[in-house]
């Protein structure tokens, strides 16, 4: 078995996906070990394909509902971040019944062992749980305004919700060592276009010459955060005992409409592509809602780390463009 590094071993669940992929790399770049549990169902192997052969890299094929592996996991590393979930709206929408088992039973199984060998633990939550509340930047006291539960939309928030819940509870109540992060629209190299992130999804679109859709009227907002931007915030606030017991806000404040997003790729890639509206019935399903505003205040971390975003959307744009035009990845390993 390798040395263990100065900063200890690393579980990241959900290692091979979009995020955990990029975390693992910095991890490893420190001289860290790090063991990824990833089920591989939105997660490919490809994604830690620069990393494949790193002596210091351990991958698992499990899921975090298998009980008996993240006990086992977690049992021997010393840090823990979970990032395993299910993810992306479409997704979440089409299977609510897998998503909400994973993200609440799976985070679950991560807590308690998490708090069975007292290990310190990193659990990513989104900025879907504060629903549709789109007054101005939103606080980590800011409300949750949610729809009914029969919306899977809302199901979804709900299990992150519950997701936070539990982890603050143990920390309260258990002195579990744990941070929540709520991350809003993370984007960057590895984002899948499958599960309807807008992103990868209209680059690829504008780069094929075909029309962008848009969804709605497009003058809903999002803030687009660089990945590369967002994995060293998860790094400091690991590092940061201050940042124990806490929630923090993590995404860019660069405000954007997607109409406007849709007009700045086909600026970015030169191509000849028009814009469609889609309603969003058409692109999801009967009674489907979307978030008018999604607007991230981020002074909790900016204080007590000194974290920003250092990449604009434009580089967001170059990068994204660089990716989607890289030969679609094989499974490595
Ligand atoms: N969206 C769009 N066209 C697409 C995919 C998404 O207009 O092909 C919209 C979507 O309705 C939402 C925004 O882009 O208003 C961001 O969607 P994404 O799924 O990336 O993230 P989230 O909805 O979680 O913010």
């Amino acid at each position: 078995m390798a040395l263990v590094g100065a900063g200890g071993r690393f579980l990241i669940t959900g290692g091979a996906g979009f995020i955990g992929s990029h975390l693992t790399e910095l991890l490893l770049s420190e001289g860290h070990e790090v063991v990824v549990l990833d089920a591989l169902s939105t997660g490919q192997l490809a994604n830690l394909g620069s990393v494949q052969d790193h002596p210091e890299l351990r991958f698992v094929q499990g899921s975090v509902l298998d009980e008996l592996v993240v006990d086992e996991l977690v049992h021997e590393c010393d840090v823990v971040v979970h990032l395993a979930a299910v993810v992306g709206v479409r997704l979440v929408v089409e299977q609510p019944l897998r998503s909400f088992i994973t993200n609440i039973r799976g985070t679950e199984n991560v807590i308690t062992a998490a708090h069975r060998y007292k290990r310190k633990l990193l659990v990513a939550s989104s900025s879907e749980i504060y629903g549709k509340n789109g007054h101005g930047p939103l606080s980590e006291l800011s409300d949750r305004i949610v729809g009914p539960p029969t919306v899977s939309r809302w199901a979804y928030a709900t299990a992150k919700a519950v997701d936070e819940v539990l982890a603050l509870a143990y920390n309260r109540e258990r002195g579990l060592p744990t941070v929540v992060v709520r991350l809003f629209n993370t984007v960057g190299p590895r984002q899948s276009p499958a599960y309807g992130m807008v992103i990868p999804r209209l680059v690829r679109q504008a780069l094929a010459g075909d029309a962008l859709t848009v969804y709605g009227s497009g003058n809903q907002t999002r803030c687009f955060c660089h990945v590369l931007d967002v994995v060293p915030a998860l790094r400091s606030l690991l590092d940061d005992d201050r940042a124990i017991g806490e929630v923090f806000n993590i995404g860019s404040t660069e405000e954007i409409s997607i109409r406007e997003l849709a007009e700045r790729v086909i600026a970015a890639t030169g191509s000849s592509s028009t814009i469609r509206l889609v309603p969003y019935e058409e692109a999801y399903s009967a009674g489907f809602e979307d978030m008018e505003r999604r607007l991230p205040d981020t002074t909790k971390i900016n204080q007590l780390i000194g974290w920003a975003p250092t990449r604009n959307l434009s580089h967001i744009l170059e990068d994204a463009i660089t990716d989607a035009r890289q030969p679609t990845p094989t499974a490595a390993g």
